[in-house]
């Protein structure tokens, strides 16, 4: 059966991003990604943690990351869950260069990158109750490019 999923959970830190990545590209090992599948999905995972990290939890206490990963007949779908501050307006924040800190290195390229890696991404929020981003890549796109023709 060509079906698996797995969930993990831990804090909103700087040091779980490159956790993040590794445990994602772990899981996905058993399903012959390519070299270029598994980097690109690396980046997106590293973006969406790292809006966690940086935005979800602006003071007060440190809440956590929902990260869930689901492999079905060679679609990967995963979402990054977050209960922080939420997003007012998503269509906003979705804008390339858009960012609420400019002054803090933020280029505003998080969530075009996101889309630009991966086939399909959606975000969902409610003020206050978090941010829900959900991703999709389809693995074995790259040897199915025909050449000619
Ligand atoms: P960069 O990703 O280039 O470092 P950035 O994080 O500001 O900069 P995006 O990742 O595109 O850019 O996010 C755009 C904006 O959306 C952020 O500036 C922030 O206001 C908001 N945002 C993104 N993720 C979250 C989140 N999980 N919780 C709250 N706000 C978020
Ligand atoms: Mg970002």
């Amino acid at each position: 059966m060509n079906y698996n999923e797995m969930t993990v959970k831990f804090k909103a830190i700087s040091a779980n991003e490159s956790f993040a990545r590794v445990c994602i590209a772990a899981f996905l090992s058993e399903y012959n990604p390519t070299i270029d599948e598994i980097g690109d999905i690396k980046t997106a995972i590293s973006e969406a943690v790292t809006n966690c990290v940086v935005h979800a939890y602006p003071k007060g206490v440190i809440g956590d990351v929902e990260m869930y990963v689901q492999v079905n007949n060679g679609e990967v779908y995963i979402s990054i869950t977050d209960n922080g501050v939420g997003i007012e307006d998503i269509e906003q924040a979705k804008q390339p260069f858009y960012t609420t800190k400019p002054n803090s290195e933020r280029s505003g390229m998080g969530f075009t990158v996101m889309e630009g890696f991966m086939d399909t991404l959606a975000i969902m929020s409610t003020p206050n109750k978090g941010v829900k981003v959900e991703m999709t890549k389809k693995l074995g796109e790259d040897s199915k490019v025909s050449f000619g023709g």
